[in-house]
C-alpha cells in the first residue's frame, strides 16, 4: 500500500521528469493521449543507456546469443497461431454510476462486494473479454482482407524467424535471440506515469534449450536478470522475486517469475521470466506448415527446442531507475547555509550526463578555452554538459538534479596562477559525496571512463 509521503514523493517525481526533460505527455499541447509518453533530452539519453547496457550483457558479452530487430507489423496469420488474435484479453468492467472503465482485477472489494475503485459504486457490469492488439490494415482498401495488429510483443518476431537465424549464425543449443523493440497494447486504464503505458518497449531474449534444460535454465535466467538490475544501481532489497502461481501461470508454461520492484505505488512487475516449453515454436510449425525443428548433429535426433523468455520493459525499468535515484539530502549553499538539494543517484553507468565541464568564469577567455578543450578531450567516450553560467555551487547543483555524476571545474590553479604546482590540473567533484579531488587534465578521461563503463 502505498502511504501519502509515497504519492508526494511520486508527484515530485513526475514533475522533475517533466521540469528537467526526461518525460512529458504526449500531444501535450493537444491535451495529450492517455498512456503515451516522449522522452525528452535527459530521458533518451537515459534509456539509450539502459537499452544498450542490456544489449552488451546480454548480446556482445556472450557467445550463446545472437541479435534482431523484427518489423512492428506483421503477417496477421503470426497473430493467429501464437494465440494473441484470440486470447490477448483482459477482462473489462465498467462501472454504471461513474462512467469508469477499470480492469477487473482493478476492482476493490468491502465486506464481500466487489466495487469501483473511482466512486465506490457496485453497480458493475459483468466482465467482457477486451482485445488489447491495436487493430490496423495494411494496404489501401479497409477490409477484412488487410487486417493486422500494432505488435503487443516483440517475442513472436523472434519465433518466426528462428530458423533463418539458426541457419545463419550456425549456434548449437542452447542458444538465444534477442531484441528490443516497441510493443503496443490497448491498455484498458494505462496508469501510474510511464508504468502502465500503450504504447512502450521491451527488451525481449528467447534463450533455446532442450527440454530437459528448461527448468535450471529458468532459474539461471532469473539470477542473471536480477544481476543486471542491482548493476544498472537498483537497490536489492527494492527488487523482490515473485514466483507466478500455477492458476495464474499461462496453461504452457512450466514455470515463470516476476522481477518486481517496490514503486512508491507499490510493488509491481519489471520483467517476467517464463519458462515457454515448445509452445510458440510448435504452434508456428502448426500454422505456417514449415518445420521449426532443430537438428542435433551428436544424438542424430530433430525436435522442437524449448525455450525460457526474460522478457523486460525498457520504460518500466527507466522509471524504475528514477524512482530509485530520487533523493533529496542537505547541502550548504553559496554562504555556507544548509538548504535542501535535489540529487538523482543515478549509478555512472546509466546517468544522462556523465560530466559537468565548468570554466570558473565565464568572462575570461583563458578560462573558457581550457574548459571547451576538456569538453573535446573527454566527448569521444561520454555525454558531456558545458555550462558557463551562474554561481559554481548552482552549476553544481543543476547537475546533481539531472544525476551528473562528475563534473570538473577549471580555475585559476587550472592556468597554474597561484601554484605551478596545480597547472594543468582540474576539481573533479563527485556527485553523491560531494568531494572534490584535484585531477591532471592528462589522466582525466581514463579515470571518468573507469568509473561509467
Ligand atoms: P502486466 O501484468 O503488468 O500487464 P504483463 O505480465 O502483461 O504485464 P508481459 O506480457 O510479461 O507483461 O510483458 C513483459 C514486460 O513488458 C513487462 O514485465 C513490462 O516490463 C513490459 N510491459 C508490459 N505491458 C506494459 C505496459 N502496458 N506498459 C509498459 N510496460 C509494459
Amino acid at each position: 500500500m502505498s502511504t501519502p509521503a509515497d504519492t508526494q514523493r511520486m508527484e515530485k517525481i513526475v514533475s522533475l521528469c517533466k521540469r528537467r526533460g526526461f518525460i512529458f505527455q504526449s500531444s501535450e499541447i493537444y491535451g495529450g493521449l492517455n498512456g503515451l509518453w516522449d522522452y525528452g533530452p535527459l530521458g533518451v539519453e537515459l534509456k539509450r543507456n539502459v537499452k544498450n547496457y542490456w544489449w552488451r550483457v546480454m548480446v556482445h558479452e556472450r557467445d550463446d546469443v545472437v541479435g534482431l530487430d523484427g518489423s512492428i507489423l506483421m503477417n496477421r496469420a503470426v497473430w493467429k497461431a501464437s494465440g494473441h488474435e484470440d486470447t490477448f484479453t483482459d477482462p473489462m468492467i465498467d462501472c454504471r454510476s461513474c462512467k469508469a472503465r477499470l480492469r477487473a482485477d482493478q476492482l476493490t472489494e468491502k465486506k464481500g462486494a466487489k466495487q469501483c475503485p473511482v466512486c465506490g459504486g457496485k453497480d458493475l457490469t459483468e466482465p467482457r473479454a477486451f482485445n488489447l492488439m491495436f487493430k490496423t490494415f495494411v494496404g489501401a482498401t479497409e477490409d477484412e482482407s488487410n487486417v493486422t495488429y500494432l505488435r503487443p510483443e516483440t517475442a513472436q518476431a523472434i519465433f518466426v524467424q528462428f530458423k533463418n537465424v539458426l541457419e545463419v549464425s550456425r549456434k548449437k543449443l542452447p542458444f538465444g535471440i534477442a531484441q528490443i523493440g516497441k510493443a503496443f497494447r490497448n491498455e484498458i486504464n494505462p496508469r501510474n506515469f510511464t508504468f502502465r503505458s500503450r504504447e512502450f518497449e521491451q527488451m525481449e531474449l528467447e534463450y533455446f534449450c532442450r527440454p530437459e534444460e528448461g527448468m535450471a535454465l529458468l532459474d539461471y535466467w532469473k539470477e542473471e536478470r536480477l544481476k543486471f538490475y542491482q548493476n544498472i544501481g537498483l537497490a536489492r532489497d527494492r527488487l523482490h522475486v515473485m514466483t507466478v502461481s500455477d492458476e495464474e501461470r499461462a496453461f504452457y508454461s512450466k514455470g515463470t517469475y516476476d522481477i518486481e520492484y517496490d514503486f512508491p505505488f507499490g510493488r509491481q512487475e519489471l520483467e517476467g521470466v517464463a519458462y515457454r516449453t515448445d509452445y510458440d515454436l510448435s504452434q508456428h510449425q502448426k500454422a505456417s506448415g514449415k518445420s521449426l525443428e532443430y537438428f542435433d548433429e551428436e544424438t542424430k535426433q530433430r525436435f522442437i527446442p524449448h525455450v525460457v523468455e526474460p522478457s523486460a520493459g525498457v520504460d518500466r525499468t527507466v522509471l524504475a531507475l528514477i524512482c530509485d535515484a530520487y533523493t533529496e539530502d542537505e547541502a550548504p549553499d553559496e554562504k555556507g547555509k544548509m538548504e535542501t538539494r535535489t540529487v538523482l543517484r543515478f549509478h555512472p553507468r546509466v546517468a544522462p550526463v556523465k560530466c559537468g565541464v565548468f570554466p570558473l568564469l565565464k568572462n575570461n577567455a583563458e578560462l573558457v578555452a581550457r574548459a571547451k578543450a576538456i569538453v573535446d578531450l573527454l566527448r569521444p567516450q561520454m555525454f558531456v554538459f558545458y555550462d558557463e553560467s551562474g554561481a559554481i555551487g548552482r552549476r553544481y547543483r543543476r547537475q546533481d538534479e539531472i544525476g551528473t555524476p562528475f563534473c570538473v571545474t577549471v580555475d585559476f590553479e587550472t592556468l597554474g596562477e597561484k601554484d605551478r604546482q596545480l597547472a594543468d590540473t582540474v576539481t573533479l567533484r563527485e556527485r553523491d559525496s560531494m568531494k572534490q579531488e584535484r585531477v591532471k587534465i592528462s589522466e582525466l578521461r581514463e579515470l571518468i571512463a573507469a568509473r561509467i563503463a
